[in-house]
């Protein structure tokens, strides 16, 4: 019997678009469906768009995607309680070599379904699927509300909750080790007023990520703040075994802590808070990706656990990006020879071996261990605090070496220099 797709793509994000896009491009009959209307409407991302790979199928993608800011100033910043210690840099060689655009996902997701329409898929929103449609064991569409749709291949491409991908029994459950939970919250500031805060100029945007060294409990977060055009991207990601097991904070709380921290609140002040959302982030690594294809379907983005963090960056949409055309391109090979079987996709997985998302997973196989960790969320903040205090402070006291300032530091925050030294160099090797 005939299928009445080719391919039918779950999920309306970066992943399904990108594949349904590459997938019409090439004459293939495609189906993306996404549970919200329109479809993409409900995603969230900090976010900041590393986009290179969209050149693959939209090359003029930074004129179709609407995007606010190229990111020309990064900041990475520990956060006490009464300090910031940053380190900010800022370069005109991100003029010419980019390093991301701050993006407001609603429009870039319109935008990225309005394009997979305009090259001939078919795109419809405010369908959740229920689960994968199965023959003889074989794949052979979706489920919705008691109804089958029939493809030769699917492509789950459902986010961070893949809850069809679970109830097919095509991955394990998420678990705590998995995912963090991003809140994020977008304030409305005049343009001019974000270029005089964030010393820039024109289209340029700041980038920030920022450690929470300061919350009650032992409880650790990380936060971000990007600058759109005329907004404020704000947010905290937070571990939910530590929102469960320390202490009484909930993830909203952090929330507050981090935009009401003295540095800041300066930066968001007089902004009108528009949007609040709350999303899953992926952070297992490696150990987060399930089997990636078998007969009949696919798995991309962060459905397939694809991200990467260390702290300095969140990055997500890259990845969903190129494994939605990675599978793509596996099921416009494998129509060639009419063969869907899990032998023909599995040149889905040598094609991500080949490729940074599974090279990347590789490299920095552990590096959760070493984000979520009291050594980056305390022990480096209380240092470099102790120790920055002591250098900029005027004190009508003889001055002391930097390395015996550094020492003493360690000393007082209790720890030993040696498993310190270790420790530090375990991390560094991580990431
Ligand atoms: C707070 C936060 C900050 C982040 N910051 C960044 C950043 O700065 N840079 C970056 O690159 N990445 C960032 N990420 C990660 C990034 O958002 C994700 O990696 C990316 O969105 C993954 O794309 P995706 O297409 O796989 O999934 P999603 O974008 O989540 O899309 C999944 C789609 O599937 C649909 N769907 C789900 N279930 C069903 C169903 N049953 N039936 C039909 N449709 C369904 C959803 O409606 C959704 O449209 C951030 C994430 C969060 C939460």
């Amino acid at each position: 019997m005939m299928s009445e797709f080719d391919v039918i793509v779950v999920g309306g994000g970066p992943a399904g678009t990108s594949a349904a896009i590459r997938l019409a491009q090439n004459k293939v009959n495609v189906l993306l469906v996404d549970r919200a209307d329109p479809p993409g409407s409900k995603n969230v991302s900090g976010g900041v768009l590393w986009g290179n790979d969209l050149g693959k199928i939209i090359p003029d993608w930074e004129k179709i995607i609407p995007v606010e800011r190229l990111i020309t100033r990064k900041g990475t910043t520990f956060l006490t309680k009464d300090s910031a210690i940053s380190l900010d840099f800022s370069s005109r060689k991100f003029l010419t070599n980019r390093t991301g655009y701050s993006v407001l996902r609603v429009k870039m997701d319109l935008a990225l379904a309005k394009k997979a329409k305009e090259e001939g898929a078919m795109v419809i929103g405010g369908v959740t699927v229920d689960s994968v449609a199965r023959k003889d064991g074989k794949i052979i569409g979706i489920e919705q509300d008691g109804d089958t749709i029939t493809s030769d291949t699917v492509i789950l491409a459902e986010g961070a909750n893949p809850r069809v991908a679970i109830d097919s029994g095509l991955r394990k459950p998420i678990g705590d080790r998995d995912v963090a939970i991003g809140v994020k919250q977008i304030y409305k500031i005049p343009e001019d007023k974000i270029n005089e805060r964030f010393n820039l100029s024109g289209n340029e945007g700041f980038a920030g990520e920022y450690v929470l060294g300061y919350l009650p409990d032992g409880v650790e977060a990380g936060g971000f703040l990007y600058t759109n055009k005329n907004t404020l991207s704000v947010g905290v990601v937070v571990s939910p075994s530590h929102l469960r097991n320390y202490g009484q904070m909930h993830s909203y709380d952090i929330m507050e802590e981090f935009v009401q921290h003295p540095s800041i609140a300066r930066l968001v002040e007089g902004g009108r808070l528009e949007e609040y959302s709350a999303h899953l982030v992926v952070e297992g690594g490696l150990s987060s990706v399930p089997k990636l294809y078998g007969d009949g379907y696919m798995i991309a983005g962060d459905a397939a656990g694809f991200s990467f963090s260390n702290g300095l960056v969140i990055q997500g949409m890259n990845y969903a990006i190129a494994s939605g055309i990675a599978a793509a391109d596996t099921f416009i090979e494998a129509k060639e020879k009419g063969n869907y079987t899990a032998k023909a996709l599995s040149d889905y997985q040598k094609k991500l071996e080949e490729s940074y998302v599974l090279k990347d997973l590789r490299t920095f196989k552990g590096i959760e261990n070493s984000t979520w960790s009291s050594m980056a969320h305390r022990t480096i903040p209380d240092i470099l605090e102790r120790f920055l205090f002591r250098l900029n402070l005027e004190d009508g006291l003889p001055k002391k070496h930097i390395l015996e300032l550094l020492l003493r530091s360690v000393s007082e925050s209790g720890h030993n220099k040696t498993s310190l030294a270790l420790e530090a160099y375990r991390m560094m090797r991580r990431m």
